[in-house]
This record gives structure tokens, sequence and C-alpha cells, in this order.
């Protein structure tokens, strides 16, 4: 397999995969979407909540806060390294390698709510790690008016998107690298308007193709041409996009997601000796 890079937008890393295969390449979206570990909140006590909303609502926002996670530092409990010879996986409570413990505490009398007219943020979670913090300061957890109060401590635990998606680090989708082949077209206009990716483009009257990577291959040149044009995705080479959530960039999803393919094969192989 051969890798380049097309593009990296923001969250978005854009790659080439050449002379592979659809199921190499699902591999790979599947170990980033449901393996590559992330670390969410799980755990939440609430000291105190006289805010509108129930402790369950509040808990459940904690849990959807994307946190930067920081792979050398933690592991999933199953691989923890502070995990006893005979167990499976880590039952030391407050273990600093596989869970952080996080703190947010807000008054409505506070200055800081009323700079923000009452809308408690990610921001104000407190963190002891500095890598570890909310991607997104500025989402609103809770919003609270005259004399209310929130405390709440949040245990933040590694954990894999196939368990709860929250632990998902980001989108990942894939495309037959397109092959865009243009027949005697006679309404160049009007299919260079109707292409949702704006892959044409029109010139001296004739239809050309501006960028073919841009094609989704949803075929409706296709049908607007009376099949005058073709459209083929590679099985071969493959336009590869991850789009991040924030706890981790691209390449940091595609080394790990490499990582635990080894382990799995390393796995199988012992599995095969045993026979
Ligand atoms: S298949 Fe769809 S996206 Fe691709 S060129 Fe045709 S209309 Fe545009
Ligand atoms: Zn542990």
């Amino acid at each position: 397999m051969k890798i380049e890079l097309l593009n990296k937008e923001n969250e978005t890393t854009t790659l080439l995969l050449k002379e592979t295969n659809p199921t190499e390449v699902n591999m790979l979206r599947r170990l980033i979407v449901d393996e590559v570990p992330t670390l969410a909140i799980e755990d939440v006590t609430f000291i105190d909540n006289s805010s509108a909303l129930y402790d369950e609502i509040v808990a459940h926002r904690l849990g959807l806060i994307i946190l930067k996670t920081d792979l050398e530092s933690y592991n999933l409990p199953s691989e923890c390294k502070g995990k006893k010879k005979d167990e499976e996986v880590c039952t030391k409570e407050n273990c600093p390698h596989h869970s952080l413990l996080l703190k947010l505490e807000a008054k409505s009398d506070d200055k800081r709510q009323k700079e923000s007219k009452g809308y408690v943020y990610a921001e104000e979670i407190e963190s002891k790690d500095k890598v570890v913090k909310p991607v997104h300061p500025k989402t609103p957890i809770v919003k609270i008016i005259k004399k209310q109060r929130i405390e709440v401590e949040a245990r933040a635990v590694m954990g894999q998107g196939k368990d709860h998606m929250k632990f998902s680090p980001g989108l990942v989708h894939y495309k037959g690298y397109p092959t865009i082949k243009i027949g005697d077209i006679k309404n160049a206009d009007a299919i260079s308007e109707l292409c949702p990716a704006k892959v044409f483009k029109v010139a001296n009257g004739k239809l050309k193709v501006d960028d073919e990577k841009k094609c989704i291959l949803c075929k409706a040149c296709v049908e607007a041409s009376d099949d005058k044009i073709e459209i083929k995705g590679s099985n071969e080479d493959f336009i590869l996009t991850i789009e991040s959530w924030g706890q981790l960039t691209a390449k940091e999803m595609l080394l790990k997601a490499l990582d635990i393919m080894d382990s799995k094969l390393d796995e199988f192989e012992k599995q095969i000796k045993k026979l």
C-alpha cells in the first residue's frame, strides 16, 4: 500500500491510498472508529446540583465532552500497567494510567458566571493533567441562575468506540478513486450545474473535469447525460478521509490503529501456534 497526503484542513485529513483493496481500507476505518481509544467522562459524582437540569442530563452532557487524549500516558483498563497479573482489566480505583479525575464547580454569584450570563462552559472543568482538557472550551454544560450552584467530580476513563461512540476519535470514510470519461455532451452547462461536488467546469461550451478527486460517485451526471459520461470508482486506489473530533490527530489515529492491528496479528499467531 502506498500513501499520499491529499489535503489537511482544520480537523479533516484526506489521504490517497494506492495499490490496496477495499478490505484493507475498511479494516483501517473500522480500527480507527471502533478500537483506537480515547478519554471520556464515564462516572459523575454530584456534590451539589441546584440547576434546572436533572443530574442525569448533566452527567450525559459531561460524558459527551471531547477531551484531548494523551495516548502516551493513558491506556485502556485491559492494557493498563496498573493492573495485577491475574486481572483482565485494571480494577485499581483512581488509577492514573487509565483514568483522570476532573472537577467542576460553579455558583451563580461567581464573577465568571456573572460574565457568562450563568452559562457554565466546558472550559470551567478543572483537570490536573495539562494535556487532558476539553477540546471545545465553549461547550455549554448547564445554565445557572440566582442562588443556583453545581459541583461535581467526574472521572474520565479510556474507552473504545465499539463500547460507546463517545470514545470514538472521529469519522472515517473512503471512496474508490474516481475516473470520469466524458463523451459527446450537448448540455454541458446543465450537467456542470447539477453536479453536487462541483467536479466539472465548462470551457468554450465543452464540459471538462476540473477535479475528479471531489467526485462522490453519485452518478447524477451519468443519468443526465444519457450515459454519455462514465464514472467508475477504483478498486485499488482509495481516497480516505479522517475527520477528527479533536481527541487525537489523524496521524495519531493511524499510528494507533496500526499498533492495534499488530497486536491482533501477534495474538492470532499465538493462537495458531497452539493448534
Ligand atoms: S458522479 Fe456525481 S459527484 Fe461525480 S461527477 Fe457525476 S454528478 Fe458529480
Ligand atoms: Zn489502571
